[in-house]
């Protein structure tokens, strides 16, 4: 049905690029009625109209409908300024992000409205590898959809007339299922070496495939991720890791040589053969999770990525005659203080993997009371969940997962049943731990 319906859209009038005319395809054609678009991001268009402006719902949302994909967001484009925007709606501010955009509620509705942005002149402040560093200059529609990444993504909606306006032959790109970069796939790389991933991601979440001309430079114009500032490479991270297609993305990433200047860290884990595993594991058990509409947390994510990482640096620790768990803090704190820098861990975040890190040693304490005090800690399910994927990777054995699970099924006498004899060096472990000297900044899941 939705071939059906998109090669519809497709005898709709092309746009070729740089025609000026865009297609404007009639709904009698793409078939997306206006009851499809969220009510806030309708209301925010209608009444930027009423006063006079363009406005139009743009980018992933009416790319996704195209497809029949369900849309995260739905933002809106218009010609109206910031500030006329702020002035339009009671419940909005400004916020100066690289660029400035307008965010207004309406109802419990956040949409982002983006005011067209212009060509890029020859006085656009770019870094030394021609990354484009300042980008607020205003512009028409026509400027707007060329400044966009793809194809796909350069198509506005207009909920009033009900029509899609094409400047860049989007809507055909589509029905091709190719994703297709708008200009000079490398100088549009250069500009933004983020678009590098989003090529990726798209491309995996959407299961379109890069058309080669964006796809040839991604291998060579890999080294340019190295520049961008750790903050965007987090929130592009983090988009790619929940975006349900984890799997595929990381996958096309090792494909591509991308995953090198990501996750300088990755491709070491990637290649031993116990860390790939449990990476994959974590990545496919995140799919499902998301899939399912479960939600997933990004401290979990990051724990499962570096864990392997914080293994290697633990056990040469230990091996270099440290304590056990002295040995972990320091493992950890040396994983996290390389890869926090490059990929912007927050204090919180940094907080969330430690917690589920320090509970794995306590797991393997099945004597006394320490399981039950175990099973109290906030952190318990994560950690445990955390657990059974180590396990399922052949990293410890299965038969402790397999008790865990069992020891949270049953309860009372059975439970206790369970508990494994104290042994005769457990005891000294734990006078030894109430010393002072090993109290340290141990943080409060340990
Ligand atoms: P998602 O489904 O992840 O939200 P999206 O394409 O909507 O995908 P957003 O980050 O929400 O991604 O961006 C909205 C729109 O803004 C895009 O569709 C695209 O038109 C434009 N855009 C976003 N990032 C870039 C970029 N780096 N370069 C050019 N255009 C971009
Ligand atoms: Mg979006």
């Amino acid at each position: 049905m939705i071939r059906k319906f998109i090669s519809r859209v497709f005898s709709g009038k092309k746009a070729r690029p740089g025609h000026h005319e865009p297609a404007v395809i009639p709904v009698s054609t793409h078939g997306i009625t206006r009851d499809r678009i969220s009510t806030g991001s309708r209301r925010v268009c209608e009444t930027l109209q009423e006063n006079g402006h363009k406005a139009y719902v743009v980018g992933g949302a009416v790319r996704d409908l195209l497809i029949g994909a369900e849309p995260k967001d739905f933002d809106v484009a218009t010609d109206a300024t910031p500030e006329e925007v702020r002035r339009a709606f009671r419940r909005s501010r400004i916020i100066g992000r690289r660029f400035q955009i307008v965010h207004v509620m309406m109802g419990q509705e956040q949409i982002e409205v983006t005011t067209f942005r212009g060509q890029l002149g020859e006085d656009t402040k770019k870094d030394e590898h021609g990354r484009v560093l300042h980008d607020n200059v205003f512009g028409s529609q026509l400027e707007d959809a060329a400044r966009r990444d793809f194809t796909a993504n350069a198509l506005y909606y207009d909920p009033t007339t009900e029509a899609i306006v094409d400047y860049h032959h989007g809507v055909g790109d589509l029905k091709a299922r190719t994703l297709r970069m708008i200009g000079e796939p490398r100088a549009r790389y250069r500009e933004d070496p983020v678009r590098l991933l989003r090529a990726v991601r798209l491309a995996a979440k959407l299961g379109l495939s890069i058309d080669p001309e964006a796809k040839r430079p991604i291998r060579e114009m890999a080294v340019l991720l190295e520049n961008v500032p750790a903050a965007r490479l987090f929130d592009e991270m983090l988009k790619l890791l929940t975006s349900g297609h984890s799997v595929k993305c990381i996958t096309q990433l090792r494909d591509e040589g991308l995953h090198h200047g990501l996750l300088p860290m990755l491709d070491v884990i990637l290649e031993q053969p116990m860390g790939e595993k449990f990476v994959m594991l974590a990545l496919a058990n995140t799919d499902e999770r998301i899939r399912r509409g479960k939600g997933t947390s990004p401290g979990f994510l990051f724990a499962c990525l570096l864990w392997h990482e914080v293994l290697a640096n633990w056990e040469k620790l230990k091996a270099d005659g440290e304590a056990k768990i002295p040995a972990l803090f320091q493992a950890m704190d040396t994983v996290l203080d390389t890869q926090g820098e490059k990929l912007a861990i927050t204090r919180r975040i940094a907080g969330d993997i430690k917690d589920i890190w320090l509970l794995q040693p306590r797991f393997e304490q099945r004597a006394g009371k320490r399981p039950y005090a175990l099973l109290e800690q906030p952190r318990f399910r994560a950690g445990y969940d955390f657990l059974v994927l180590r396990a399922e990777s052949g990293e410890v054995e299965m038969e402790l997962a397999e008790w865990w699970t069992r020891f949270q099924a049953v309860d009372g006498e059975e439970r206790a049943q369970m508990l494994l004899p104290e042994q005769a060096g457990d005891k000294k472990r734990r006078r030894r731990r109430k010393k002072p000297a090993n109290a340290g900044s141990a943080p409060a899941a340990e």
